[in-house]
């Protein structure tokens, strides 16, 4: 039985991150989507808003749960019994963050093993961070997050605009 932790920060998630959840939900037994902080970003939504939000994206697959975590990526999946931790590989960028992280990892942890999935076009071409700076502006991002999260990123950087 093959436990696997998808990690991210998740501000929001996007199409892009549901692509990945799906392709990883098909080859482990149970996949968590671990919503973490990433102490470089100030975040959009609170942990609770995220999960919820991830929560009714994959209320259709029934071997993905999600949880809010804290610490490190590696203490977190050692309390979940999980041994591979799934990250997606847009770019040339994200292969060099993805890499050392996963090298970090391993040498914390020596019995993790990261599978990187390769993002898949047109997927790779946007971020959270991308969505957020055009929806500020006014732009209708539901090609690129679930339309219930276009509604609440409308709504909640429409109020922050006031
Ligand atoms: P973090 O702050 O940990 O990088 P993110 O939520 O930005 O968290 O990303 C989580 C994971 O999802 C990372 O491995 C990232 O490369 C991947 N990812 C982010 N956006 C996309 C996307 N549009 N398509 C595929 N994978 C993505």
């Amino acid at each position: 039985m093959v436990t696997a932790v998808f990690p991210g920060s998740f501000d929001p998630i996007t199409r892009g991150h549901l692509d990945m959840i799906q392709r990883a939900s098909r080859f482990v037994d149970h996949l968590i989507i671990a919503v973490m902080v990433n102490t470089s970003k100030q975040p959009l939504f609170t942990m609770a808003e995220k999960v919820a939000m991830i929560s009714a994206e994959v209320s259709d697959l029934p071997n993905v749960e999600v949880q809010a975590a804290t610490g490190l990526t590696v203490d977190f999946m050692t309390s979940v019994h999980a041994t591979v931790l799934v990250r997606g590989l847009r770019n040339e960028q994200d292969f060099g963050y993805e890499r050392d992280i996963a090298w970090m990892n391993k040498s914390l942890n020596d019995s993790i093993e990261t599978i990187c999935l390769i993002a898949r076009p047109p997927y790779a071409y946007f971020s959270s961070s991308l969505i957020k700076e055009v929806a500020k502006m006014g732009a209708d991002v539901s090609k690129y997050v679930p339309t219930a999260v276009a509604q609440k990123l409308q709504q909640r950087l429409g109020k922050s605009d006031q």
